[in-house]
């Protein structure tokens, strides 16, 4: 298969390709398209012979259910069984916007797309590209993120093609995506709201709305061997091809720990790559050294995160030292991504 990609600028929509990209939807192909978090893989999501195409062409495994996209509050209601007090306050709150809830399911909803559960993850985005592409194809869309599996995911077309070129029949390119990393995830079918996944609606944001909010405690414990509520979180996630570690303490001794090995590898021949932050660049001795943002303003760490973690790919490096952040508002869905990209290795200092 031949894979097209067309530009798009969200602020000024070519209409001739919304109508191309849900054209292919309809027709039981995948899109890939922007959202404000990272690149969706977009199918008909009530269309199993769609949706299996999704899995086939990211690798996916076959128990990890697919988020539904959906342009207005009216197509909910075909859904899910109800619409429960809490959901309409977090609906009202933040969509459209990286909120993913978890309702309970109605008939309609394919078993491929939630991968047998009983209950069905829904969100409204607010990128314009992908709304307009929703509202055309007249379907929720489902559409994880338009990575190979295991891999980063995509917050530019380039990475959504370097993966699954020729395995889709459209890439709307929309520049670089603002959020950077995937929807906050909540389950609100239980007695208490749960995230699943931290995100780009926070812990503080939810518990504003919500009262009492807990975290999933897969998210904040990585010693204890504990399975997750979300399918899609057990597995190996945003990894680099290299290895990567992780170093948390203060800021004096994480500078020059990782100064320290990046010295000692750089010695024996390898490539170190260093992800650090503004606060800390000119602070390194050896290495391909990226920042990551500022800590002053975690938001930008978020955008670049994945962005840096191809990066690294590209430039081939052997092994990746980062800094971490702290745990609380965006830092948590930061630190979450990047302790599953370095499979738990993260050093206390
Ligand atoms: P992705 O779209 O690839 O970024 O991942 C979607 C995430 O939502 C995965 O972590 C899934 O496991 C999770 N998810 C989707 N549907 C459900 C559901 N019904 N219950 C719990 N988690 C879900
Ligand atoms: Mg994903």
């Amino acid at each position: 298969m031949k894979t097209k990609v067309l530009k798009v600028d969200e602020d000024n929509i070519d209409r001739e390709i919304i109508k191309q990209a849900s054209e292919i939807i309809k027709n039981g192909g995948l899109v890939s398209f922007p959202t404000e978090t990272v690149y969706g893989l977009g199918a008909n999501g009530l269309d199993s012979d769609a949706t299996s195409k999704i899995f086939e062409a990211k690798g996916r495994p076959q128990d990890n259910p697919l988020i539904l996209h959906i342009s207005s509050e009216d197509e909910l209601k075909e859904l899910v069984r109800e619409i429960s007090d809490d959901a309409r306050k977090c609906m009202d709150a933040f969509w459209p916007g990286p909120l993913t809830i978890i309702f309970n399911r109605s008939e309609i909803v394919p078993d491929s797309v939630t991968a047998g559960l009983d209950t069905v993850a829904i969100r409204m985005p607010s990128n314009k590209i992908a709304l307009e592409i929703i509202r055309e194809s007249k379907k929720p869309i489902a559409a994880p993120s338009a990575n190979t599996s295991g891999k980063p995911s995509p917050t530019a077309a380039e990475h959504v093609y370097k993966d699954l070129d020729g395995k889709l029949e459209l890439i709307v390119d929309g520049g670089r995506t603002g959020i950077g990393l995937e929807s906050t995830v909540i389950d609100l079918t239980e007695d208490v709201p749960t995230i699943l996944r931290p995100g780009g609606v926070t812990y503080e944001d939810l518990s504003k709305v919500l009262g009492r909010v807990e975290i999933d405690k897969s998210i904040i414990n990585f010693t204890e061997n504990i399975v997750p509520k979300s399918p899609g979180q057990k597995y190996k996630h945003y990894a680099p091809n290299s290895e990567m570690y992780i170093f948390k303490g203060e800021f004096k001794s994480v500078v020059d720990r990782i100064n320290e090995i990046a010295i000692e590898k750089t010695q024996n021949g390898k490539k170190v790559g260093i992800m650090c932050t503004d606060e800390s660049l000119d602070k390194y001795k050896a290495g391909l050294i990226y920042s990551m943002g500022s800590r002053e303003d975690e938001d930008s760490i978020a955008h670049n995160l994945f962005h840096i973690l191809r990066e690294m790919d590209r430039e081939n490096v052997d092994i990746i030292l980062s800094e971490s952040v702290d745990f609380s508002e965006m830092g948590l869905a930061i630190m979450n991504r990047m302790i599953k990209a370095a499979g738990g290795k993260i050093e206390q200092l």
